[in-house]
């Protein structure tokens, strides 16, 4: 990673930790700074640290937590991530894309004795919202963040094809249950950062691989069990070569899965991990980067290039920084699901030239504080639409008065959020209690978080059984289970079981899960590293690495160089 000046230390407003501003930081704002007839309107330096940053972001995307609510227009029953009597009002899909409103009938004129983001607020519970972010879709209404995909249940953040069951993040796959960051994947059980295999289960970081169970960094493998770091292999146990009948043979008395497990985990330790997990990709630091340059301090990012402090970036996307689930184009800076040209401090915009706007899906371009604006709208703020001139002269006044109300270079506050915060995606990145949320305060004494304590009402069932009674072979499990819920062994939660899942576990031989969907997630997140970075040494050549394996934790970790001549 090429080394950046710092040109300033600064302390920041939440968590008091100290941070750097870097040259290429300079450059950036410098870069990003809007002009207004001809005036240049400097974008300062950031008051949060870059952590403090992402965590308010991530404070407005719900995407698990999903109530059975009504449209407020026809009332009728939806399916929505607003709880029922949330503060946001929220329209059934194709009433919100109807004419029969229009969001600039809530417009409003700026009041200059007021401070913007209460203003926004007042705007942002009026304008009705989508209930779902979802387009294109066949009989899957319990889905989010999903499009292209069909007859699919509790999949987040999908793209094209079907029955995808509890899966996420998850493009161009087919019969997948329990997936996590997958691709071009059919027939595969709880797999994670894998591609293009098939009939592949509880396996992590493989592509390529079939009709195989427990594989760990492999590629090209047929009809193995247990292994790790393998390419190109068949009727491979434990890392062992067998012939296909031994294979077969030993495949048989391999049955209990609890015992099988923990020999996984075991063999884990044996053998070496790469200290990243990166490819395709120069001049780049964090972890899961593919074919991506010049990106530091990213993580799970894809053919992206010149960014700074962004997760979850899907592609095309160059000169960024500060972004959350976004993709295609450039120079976005503090937004969190954006997409298009110059979009600063934005949620759910794709556009161009949009500063501080929520929901303006339909290629809005220089808009100003707007709220869902249809078709190509542009020159509105606060809704009110204005003609080019009157635009850049009201802006330029508008962030004046910004400024002295220290909202200017600010994303909007986490309690502005649509959200409560144990709703969140912050809530997996950055948990804390709901005491610790209720006592943040901003400067202004405000609460910096809400919390919810709203709670979806128990299933509809015909018993609950505790997962402790399930039996633990699928032959033994009847049809009626569709009917139950099954409490959770964690968390006590109740779940379901649906047909379609109970199919797929019945067609694999597949135990019946014992967890709760939450709690499936949050298993196959501890699988993968945390987005932290440490400084360890290579335990071959003892070179000086940066890796997301702790110093404490147990596994061999090799440099890039080492991994690649020993295994590759
Ligand atoms: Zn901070
Ligand atoms: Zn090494």
């Amino acid at each position: 990673m090429q080394q950046e000046k710092t040109v300033e230390s600064k302390k920041c407003f939440h968590c008091q930790e100290n941070f750097k501003i870097t040259d290429w930081d300079l450059g950036f704002y410098e870069k990003i700074s809007p002009v207004f007839a001809w005036v240049k309107y400097d974008i300062p330096t950031p008051k949060l640290c870059y952590r403090c940053r992402e965590q308010r972001r991530l404070s407005f995307r719900n995407e698990r937590n999903l109530y059975k609510s009504k449209c407020e227009l026809t009332w009728k029953e939806i399916i929505s991530i607003y709880f029922p009597k949330s503060w946001y009002i929220a329209y059934d899909e194709t009433e919100w894309h109807s004419d029969k409103w229009s969001p600039l009938d809530y417009w409003r004129d700026f009041d200059f004795s007021r401070d913007f983001f209460s203003q926004f607020w007042e705007l942002l519970k009026e304008v009705p919202r989508i209930p779902l972010s979802v387009v294109f879709n066949e009989n899957s209404p319990y889905v989010n963040q999903c499009w292209n995909i069909k007859d699919s249940y509790l999949s987040i953040n999908c793209w094209f094809w079907e029955n995808l069951l509890y899966s996420e993040v998850a493009y161009h796959s087919k019969n997948i249950v329990n997936c996590y960051s997958v691709d071009s994947l059919e027939f595969c059980y709880e797999c994670i950062d894998c591609q293009k295999s098939y009939l592949l289960f509880n396996s992590q970081n493989c592509s390529n691989c079939s009709n195989s169970r427990f594989l760990h960094n492999c590629t090209g493998c047929i009809d193995c069990f247990c292994c790790i770091n393998l390419s190109n292999k068949r009727y491979c146990i434990f890392n062992e070569q067998y012939s296909k009948e031994e294979y077969m043979e030993k495949l048989s008395d391999l049955t209990d899965l609890k015992h099988v497990k923990n020999a996984f985990e075991n063999l884990k330790l044996k053998h070496p991990q790469k200290n990243l997990h990166i490819s395709w990709s120069e001049n780049v630091l964090w972890d899961y980067i593919v074919d991506s340059k010049n990106c530091n301090q990213c993580y799970d990012v894809f053919s992206t290039s010149d960014s700074k402090y962004s997760f979850n970036i899907d592609s095309n996307l160059k000169n960024w920084m500060d972004l959350s689930y976004c993709a295609e184009w450039e120079l976005i800076y503090e937004a969190i699901s954006v997409a298009g040209y110059n979009n600063l401090f934005c949620h759910l915009v794709i556009g161009s030239n949009n500063h501080y706007c929520n929901l303006c899906l339909n290629n809005s371009s220089n808009c100003f504080w707007c709220v869902w604006l249809k078709d190509n709208s542009s020159y509105c703020i606060l809704n009110k639409q204005y003609t080019r001139e009157e635009y850049e002269t009201l802006v330029p006044k508008i962030i004046e008065h910004m400024k002295t109300t220290w909202e200017w270079w600010e994303f909007f506050p986490s309690s502005i959020s649509p959200f409560w915060y144990n709703e969140t995606v912050a809530m997996e990145y950055y948990p804390i209690s709901s005491r610790d949320a209720i006592n943040r305060i901003a400067t202004d004494w405000k609460p910096i978080f809400k919390w919810s304590t709203y709670e979806n009402p128990k299933p509809d069932v015909t018993k609950i059984i505790p997962a402790s009674k399930l039996p633990e072979n699928i032959k033994d499990i009847p049809d009626d289970i569709t009917n139950w819920a099954i409490e959770c062994e964690v968390t006590q939660k109740p779940f379901r079981i649906i047909k379609q899942e109970l199919e797929f576990y019945r067609k694999h031989d597949l135990p019946i899960p014992r967890r709760h969907p939450d709690q499936r997630h949050l298993d196959r997140m501890k699988l993968r590293n945390p987005r932290k970075l440490y400084d360890r040494n290579c335990d071959r050549c003892n070179k000086e690495i940066k890796t997301t394996f702790s110093p404490e934790r147990p596994e061999i970790v090799y440099c890039e160089d080492c991994y690649n001549k020993e295994i590759i």
